[in-house]
């Protein structure tokens, strides 16, 4: 079986989010999860009006671009 490392080196059996943030993403009105690219953590926005977000889990700056997304 195929297994996946991350940026931490866990590994994983599941293909990782490879889908990232852009212009066109909206957060809806429940919000929406994003992914850090750097610690795999996840955060919940409430708009996407922003160009760059502090992950909160290992407080790194991290462009919108760079969020993943599912
Ligand atoms: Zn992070």
């Amino acid at each position: 079986m195929k297994t996946y490392t991350n940026y931490l080196g866990s590994k994983f059996d599941i293909e990782p989010i490879t889908k990232t943030v852009n212009r066109y993403t909206r957060a809806g009105n429940e919000g929406r999860n994003i992914f850090c690219p750097k610690c795999d953590k996840r955060s919940r926005v409430f708009h996407f009006s922003w160009s760059a977000l502090n992950c909160q889990h290992c407080d790194t700056m991290i462009d919108k671009n760079q969020w993943r997304t599912v």
